[in-house]
């Protein structure tokens, strides 16, 4: 399953944002293929679809989708030479789609800054560049392969040494892979590379209690936010202390303590929406009266193995499926005037399953 890693210094809020996404807790037994490992938090996507989907068709049960955060711990300076626990660290990168970059922007007296103060773009500095001149060597490994046949007019390897020297510019000025602007072809190149700084990152501005409010007037968060903005990165604005109360609460509960703090949508829903997306996710749905559920596709996949999803049976025996989009049904308000209205189309083999779809699969058995 693809996972999205939360890496930060420490002290900057990670473990109590990472327990409030464990407390917030997806049941386990609606997810046989999560994780079990307590360094994965498997996380339920918010949509309100399910909701009005949930109203329409008023079935027993409603499953959203879900999917992981995984805990990376240990990133300290030095990583990239191996220091401290800097190899696993970096394996451990490795092994995400994507990255949630947790920075501290709240002050605190009592909470010691492992760099003595609060300084947010230096911070993501200190990581980035374990991770940039990680990937450096990975680059000039790579350029001592390919080099010489570039010279030697060797098509593939021109355009791969090209994407290369891209690169290696970009990690000279300190700046990620993923900053880097590159044609359809190079990018194809560039994802074989496998860099830690091509994974996408959200970068998650922890703010204080009294700050969540009004976070644009956090200075911090200011400077995260145009920091983000020169690698085309998301920032979203958290109070990981409120996040962990919020997660202790359910339904009304939680929808009062919201309104009483005044904030529409929680952080952490936030935060799991923005991963999700970043990680190249889409939700489609089935209605049935039994259960309304929610089922997580890549972007781009086609009908066969998104049915495939819900069981190998489907994907193996399915013959067609029957689709209507979210919209469509809602405007017709129940599934035959849906029909009626021609909203409901047969889809075949190369069909590609949009967001928001509502879906039957027909299948062999
Ligand atoms: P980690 O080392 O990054 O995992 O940081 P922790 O989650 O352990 O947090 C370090 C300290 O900062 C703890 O004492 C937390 O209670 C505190 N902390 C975390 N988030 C906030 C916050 O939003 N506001 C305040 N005031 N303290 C926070």
């Amino acid at each position: 399953a693809l996972t999205t890693g939360i890496v930060g210094l420490p002290n900057v809020g990670k473990s109590t944002l990472f327990n409030a996404i464990t407390q917030a807790g997806a049941e386990s037994a609606n997810y046989p293929f999560c994780t079990i490992d307590p360094n994965v938090g498997i996380v339920e996507v918010p949509d309100y679809r399910l909701n009005k989907l949930t109203e329409l068709v008023e079935p027993q049960k409603t499953v959203p989708t879900a999917f992981e955060f995984t805990d990376i711990a240990g990133i300290v300076e030095g990583a990239s030479k191996g220091e401290g626990l800097g190899n696993k660290f970096l394996s451990h990168i490795r092994q995400v789609d994507a990255i949630s970059h947790v920075v501290r922007c709240f002050e605190d007296e009592n909470i010691t800054h492992v760099s003595g103060s609060v300084d947010p773009i230096r911070d993501i500095q200190v990581i980035n560049l374990e991770l940039i001149l990680a990937d450096m060597e990975t680059v000039e490994k790579r350029i001592g392969r390919v080099e010489k046949m570039a010279k030697q007019k060797d098509k593939d390897a021109m355009a791969e040494f090209e994407v290369l020297d891209k690169f290696r510019e970009a990690f000279e000025n300190e700046m990620p892979a993923r900053s880097v602007e590159l044609s359809t072809e190079q990018i194809k190149i560039a994802k074989g590379l496998h860099l830690l700084t091509w994974k996408p990152v959200l970068y998650v501005a922890n703010v204080s209690e009294d700050e969540i409010l009004d976070a644009d007037q956090n200075p911090y968060v200011a400077k995260v936010k145009d920091f983000a903005l020169t690698e085309g990165s998301e920032v979203i604005v958290v109070c990981a202390k409120i996040e962990s109360e919020i997660a202790e609460l359910e339904g009304e509960e939680k929808e009062e303590f919201l309104n009483d703090l005044g904030i529409e949508e929680s952080g952490l829903d936030q935060l799991i929406k923005a991963a999700y997306s970043l990680l190249g996710l889409e939700t489609y749905f089935t209605a049935g009266k039994q259960e309304v559920r929610a089922w997580t596709i890549r972007k781009g996949t086609k009908a066969p193995q998104a049915a495939g999803v819900i069981h190998t049976d489907f994907e193996r025996g399915f013959i067609r499926a029957e689709v209507v989009s979210f919209d469509d049904l809602i405007t017709a308000g129940t599934m035959s005037v849906a029909k009626e209205n021609g909203k409901v189309r047969l889809e075949g083999k190369e069909y590609i399953v949009q967001d928001g779809d509502v879906i039957h699969f027909r299948f062999n058995v």
